[in-house]
């Protein structure tokens, strides 16, 4: 392999950068990217850049070092395929570039609501930056949204002293992610912050000075200086249509992140890998697709996916992992509790520290951790070895999570 192209500057992006190199790959290597900013990492923007207390996120990587050429600014627009194996063209906005191999690593974009009014998104340092000079004391803030991104947004602009609402779809925050039982545990989160949060409320379209409502609660607004949306995001894959490639909510990959052609016959195309935020990736512990848009999968992925790239023998069976810092708490999640049986609480939810694990039998699948910092550190052990664990124990926050 002569020539590898890496489309997307995200942590996958660089990363993929970082693996090809440090595994012994010696041609040459361009790292195609839609910003114009070097690449950096996203989890500050809802967070320390958004508050005012960071600025610069710049992933520390040494390019020189890499021998790695940059297009920043620079956009993929298509992707033709030469023969099994033999590479093909990236389109792009810096002309027509050629590979052997190729990254794939886009991210994710936005989902927006209709309408003409101003909503921001959240997912550029230039969104960050611009959104943060708007929480000034007393602006009125409505975010859409009461998921990860929407909760940490909260939580900054009512430090802010911005006068905040958090308009959510369904019955209780996190909703999607958690369920609706663990979702309305945090409900009380937003009013002990000053944060007024509507449930059940859905959105028709976003107005010039606020939010036009749908549903039995049509014709009603809701005023704002600034409207904020956090309703999920979808992976960027305009570029690879009509590549061949099979796209689902992802580009879809097998278990080494090699990109699939066709999924009866699970053709792969050796010369193709996606990863992070755009990848729908076979988990082998999993028996199933995942598309995974956190920032451990982004960090860590990519070393399988170049190490597959290069012909050598990788599969990545993680268990996923992500944060989130809202309200005051850490709350951390590993695992995947999609088929769990059932689930235990650990510790009282209505206090300052508590978790809840999912179980089936005695198998640990997933927790989740509010302010338990070591709980989640050591159900990670757990899980990650698939040990088996003892229900009593787990449900006692005082006996550590630990194999039976
Ligand atoms: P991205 O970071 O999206 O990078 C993709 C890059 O590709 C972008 O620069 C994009 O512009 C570029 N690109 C897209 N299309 C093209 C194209 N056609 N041509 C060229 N370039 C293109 N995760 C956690 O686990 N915990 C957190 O607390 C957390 N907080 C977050 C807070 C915010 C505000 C955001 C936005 C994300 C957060 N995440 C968090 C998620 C985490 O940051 C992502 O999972 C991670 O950034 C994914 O990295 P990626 O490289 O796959 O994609």
């Amino acid at each position: 392999m002569n020539r590898v192209i890496v489309v997307g500057g995200g942590l996958a992006g660089v990363r993929a950068a970082e693996a090809l190199r440090s595994k012994g790959y010696e041609g040459a290597l361009t790292l195609v990217s839609a910003e114009r900013h070097m690449p950096y990492d996203r989890p500050p923007l809802s967070k320390a850049v958004l508050a005012g207390d960071s600025d610069d996120t710049t992933v520390d990587a040494d390019w020189d070092a890499l021998r790695c050429e940059l297009l920043l600014g620079e956009r993929a627009t298509g992707l033709r395929l030469d023969g099994p194996g033999r590479g093909g063209t990236v389109a792009s906005t810096a002309g027509d570039l050629p590979f052997d191999g190729l990254v794939i690593a886009t991210g994710a974009e936005p989902v927006t609501l209709p309408g003409d009014g101003r909503q921001h998104v959240l997912r550029t340092i230039d969104d960050s930056r611009d959104l943060r000079g708007r929480l000034t004391e007393g602006a009125r803030i409505v975010i859409v949204g009461a998921g990860w991104i929407g909760a940490e947004v909260a939580t900054t602009a009512a430090k802010k002293g911005c006068a905040v609402t958090v308009v959510e779809a369904a019955d209780t925050p996190l909703a999607v992610a958690l369920g609706q039982e663990i979702g309305a545990l945090t409900i009380p989160w937003y009013a002990e912050a000053g944060v007024e949060l509507r449930t059940g409320v859905k959105v028709a379209a976003v107005e010039h000075g606020g939010l036009a409502l749908a549903g039995p609660g049509g014709g009603e607004r809701i005023d704002a200086d600034e409207v904020v949306v956090g309703i999920g995001v979808r992976p960027a894959l305009g570029w690879l249509e009509g590549s061949g490639l099979l796209l689902e909510r992802g580009v879809v990959t097998d278990a080494s992140f090699r990109t699939v052609m066709d999924d009866e016959t699970g053709t792969v195309r050796p010369d193709v890998v996606a990863v992070g935020d755009c990848a729908a990736w076979w988990s082998d512990r999993y028996g199933r697709r995942l598309l995974v848009e956190h920032w451990d999968t982004a960090l860590n992925a990519p070393d399988t996916a170049a190490a597959a790239l290069l012909g050598q023998d990788a599969v990545y069976d993680a268990a996923p992992y992500f944060w989130s810092e809202q309200f005051g708490r850490m709350v951390q999640y590993a695992g995947n509790h999609a088929r769990s049986e059932r689930l235990v609480h650990r510790g009282d939810p209505s206090g300052r520290k508590w978790a809840i694990a999912w179980l089936t039998g005695d198998r640990l699948d997933a927790i989740l951790t509010v302010d338990r910092p070591r709980d989640l550190v050591q159900a990670r052990r757990v899980i990650a070895a698939g040990t088996p664990v003892d229900p009593e124990a787990i449900a006692d926050p005082d006996v550590a999570v630990r194999q039976a």
